[in-house]
């Protein structure tokens, strides 16, 4: 194989990345200039040029999408099967848990560990806030459990927050933290957030560990590193080889996973993490036209956390990006699927995407999309494997793989119902505490405790499962989930033809579809089940003639023919919140950029006036987005952005559309919220020098009724509610509201000249 194929289709910029020899190299650029294309063809021009041996090659991307399209690329390039040789081509998670399930002794974990997923995790989290006694609605378990994670993906360990004695909020993050690790362990089972800590906790605790997976990462390629956290940093930083063997490439400008942890420090101090880093800027943007460059371009530009880059087209013309304002949310599905019908024409379906900030907004575009009958699918509605059949049906199946699995035990001893309830469950918990052995373990003694009929129920129960076993030896997988369905009993529960019972049956004989086509692939039984738990929405199965509705979040790395991005309003885009400080909105702002630059041909944005949101229909204003971008470049269809750009994108606005009461979770700063940033920074005041590149801005004082000043970041006392610190302001004079955020008794909203609030 000439080196010269494997540098075809590439710009010379791009060759010099996708050649670069060892060390340090970060490839920064744009939206759709070849990023993705480079580190494929670098993976493929390593090991077609022999530099490296396959298994001495690791790259990770954010999907298993990306992961594998990048391998099935990559293979092509070189003529190898798609298994590269050997190459690791995943995600983060795919990497930790391969590591994981090889050396499980070294992170301390039982050799067959199952992994938990969200729904189990709320579960756990659920059980323990009433064993603790704690208000759900104080401390949602969602909540907690995404402190949890922040913490985790932040290296912050619990013994930190046990210090912070001074916040008894935090402090009760701290037990429950505790509680969930030590139920976690009971279970022997991992959360998402535990695959990358333990691996860490792997290599640095078993050195023949780590020398393999170093070798194993002697190549380290990372795509849309801007998104990386703490945690993934460390893991990378430990596997590196000596001479800082590491290619990372990415888009400051596409960070958009602050709430999940992503440090854009990653991207931005790359040459000071990694010395004499190289550094490969590429600019000619390959995807889209002119007109969706110049708009996408000008709304970037207002952001100052950037190191700011170059992108230009060699596409001539391109329509215009179009803009339509409409009355309320329906008028914008119907001028959305208009434009998608008439497009039809020249494009398929599945290269259309309506693209928004949440996913509640689905709702009128699948509505008006089905009265017209034009074919969607909606990328993270509920999840296939989210279904309770389906999970009722892997519970089985991960009893069979894994015997002692409580979870799986408690979910389905009683699917179908065998008269085996909540009491009988509650003997069983403590009779395995008794004994020291897990649930589903303890439970064969059928200890005395029980009824008479519970027993019988129970010793049924086992029999299926010690069956399975048998039947497991013989049968060939698919066949097995067949007879496994049909002998617990979950088919019979869907028997007759109401559709729901139709629907249901077809998703567990699916089920068994996906194991026959995972063990053509070779894979057994446990594996389909760790597949299972790493799937993405991303992974279901694009279909070429159905439109993509999806958040904007989930379109990071792929491209579309033609993009809606709908619900550009102050409170939605930018979301209400996330307007708390600079950083939340820079971070808004990089989710429409996302948003906009996976349009190639043709893009459109559209918002409503009014909309049904947080259960009130409310009249919201056009995203202050829209007006950072030179108008000149926008075609408005609806003559409305006219008459809005000499509006300020006032503090109402975006007040108004904060909404209910938020939990104390997605406060800053759990029961001590940083001091927010003005909520109504409009765009002057987003540009204005009082702003410093990283710093937040500094807030106007709003006098009261009495004349008196009040900011956000105030400290208050109340006579009833004690301290707090001052959220938002809303109006003015008499008409001044308060956003206030207590220490003991949450958010509340107050007139401080009626509440007669003090301050300090
Ligand atoms: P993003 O920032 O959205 O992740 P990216 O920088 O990773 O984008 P790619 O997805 O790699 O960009 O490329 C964008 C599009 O441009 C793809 O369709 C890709 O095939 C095409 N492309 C990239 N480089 C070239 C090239 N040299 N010649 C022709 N097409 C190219
Ligand atoms: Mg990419």
């Amino acid at each position: 194989m000439t080196a010269e194929r494997l540098l075809e289709g590439l710009n010379p910029t791009q060759r010099e990345a996708v050649a670069y020899g060892e060390g340090p190299l970060l490839v920064l650029a744009g939206a759709g200039s070849g990023k993705t294309r480079v580190l494929t063809h670098r993976v493929a021009h390593l090991i077609g040029r022999g530099a490296a041996e396959p298994f001495e090659i690791t790259a990770v991307t954010f999907t298993n999408k990306a992961a594998r399209e990048m391998r099935e690329r990559a293979a092509s390039l070189i003529d190898a099967g798609p298994g590269l040789g050997g190459a690791f081509v995943g995600t983060f998670h795919r990497w930790a848990l391969d590591i994981l399930r090889r050396w499980p002794e070294a992170a301390g974990l039982p050799r067959r560990f199952s992994i938990i997923d969200s729904d189990d995790q709320r579960g756990l989290m659920v059980k323990i806030l009433k064993d603790e006694g704690l208000d759900p609605k104080e401390y949602p378990a969602r909540n907690v459990l995404s402190r949890i994670s922040g913490h985790v993906n932040r290296l912050e360990s619990v013994k930190k927050l046990e210090r912070r004695t001074d916040d008894i909020r935090i402090q009760v993050v701290a037990r429950l933290w505790r509680r969930y690790t030590a139920r976690k362990k009971e279970l022997g089972a991992v959360d998402f957030d535990d695959m990358l800590a333990l691996v860490l906790k792997a290599l640095s605790s078993d050195q023949a560990v780590a020398a393999s997976v170093k070798r194993r990462a002697r190549w380290l390629l990372v795509d849309e590193f801007q998104d990386t956290n703490k945690l993934q940093m460390k893991l990378l930083n430990t596997v590196l080889s000596e001479t800082g063997n590491i290619t990372a490439v990415g888009d400051e400008d596409q960070s958009i996973y602050r709430w999940r942890g992503a440090e854009m420090d990653n991207i931005l101090d790359f040459e000071h993490s990694f010395p004499g880093a190289h550094v490969v800027a590429l600019e000619r943007n390959y995807r889209s036209t002119a007109p969706i460059l110049r708009v996408s371009g000008a709304l970037i530009a207002s952001n100052t956390r950037r190191r700011g880059k170059k992108l230009f087209t060699e596409k001539d013309g391109g329509e215009p990006v179009h803009l339509f304002i409409a009355p309320g949310e329906r008028e914008e599905a119907r001028w959305v699927c208009d434009r998608i019908e008439a497009l039809q024409t020249s494009h398929p379906l599945g290269e259309m995407a309506v693209l928004m900030r949440t996913n509640a907004q689905t709702r009128p575009f699948e509505e008006e999309l089905t009265r017209r009958q034009v074919p969607y699918r909606v990328v993270g509605g509920l999840r296939f494997w989210q279904r309770a059949e389906v999970k009722d049906a892997l519970a089985y199946l991960r009893l069979v793989v894994r015997p002692e699995d409580a979870l799986a035990f408690e979910r389905v001893v009683n699917v179908p119902a065998r008269g085996i309830g909540a009491v009988t469950i509650d003997a069983l918990r403590s009779h395995a505490e008794a004994v020291g052995r897990p649930v589903p373990i303890a439970a064969r003694d059928t200890p005395e405790t029980l009824t008479p009929r519970a027993q019988v129920a129970l010793g049924r129960f086992f029999e299926i499962l010690d069956e399975a076993e048998t039947q497991r030896e013989t049968m060939a997988p698919a066949d097995f989930v067949g007879w496994l369905l049909e002998a617990s009993g979950l088919l019979g529960l869907y028997d007759g033809e109401e559709e729901e019972k139709v629907v249901r049956r077809e998703n567990l004989r699916q089920l068994a579809t996906a194991v026959a086509e995972a063990s053509l692939q070779g894979q057994d039984l446990e594996a389909f089940l760790d597949g299972v738990a790493l799937f993405e929405d991303s992974d279901q199965k694009t279909s070429a003639d159905a439109v993509s509705l999806m958040t904007l979040h989930s379109a990071k790395g792929l491209e579309f023919d033609a993009v809606f991005v709908a619900g550009c309003e102050d409170g939605l885009l930018p979301h209400a919140n996330s307007q708390k400080d600079a950083e939340g909105l820079e971070e808004e702002r990089r989710l429409a950029y996302v948003g906009m630059t996976r349009a190639r041909h043709r893009l459109a944005l559209t918002a409503a006036r009014e909309r049904f949101l947080f259960g009130q229909r409310l009249t919201t204003r056009p995203s202050r987005f829209l007006a950072e971008i030179p108008a000149d470049s926008l075609q408005d269809d609806s003559d409305a952005f006219s008459q809005i750009v000499g509006q300020s994108w006032g503090l109402e606005a975006a007040a108004m559309v904060q909404g209910p009461q938020r939990s104390f979770g997605r406060q800053t700063g759990l029961g001590r919220p940083q001091s927010t940033g003005s909520v109504g920074a409009g765009p002057s005041q987003s540009r204005s020098p009082q702003r410093s590149v990283r710093g937040r801005p500094i807030a106007a004082t709003v006098e009261d009724a009495d004349g008196k000043g009040w900011r956000p970041g105030d400290r208050v006392s109340h006579q009833r509610f004690g301290s707090g610190v001052v959220l938002s302001c809303q109006g003015r004079g008499p008409g001044l509201k308060l956003v206030i955020y207590f220490d003991r008794a949450g958010r509340k909203t107050l007139v401080p000249t009626i509440a007669k609030l003090e301050k300090g």
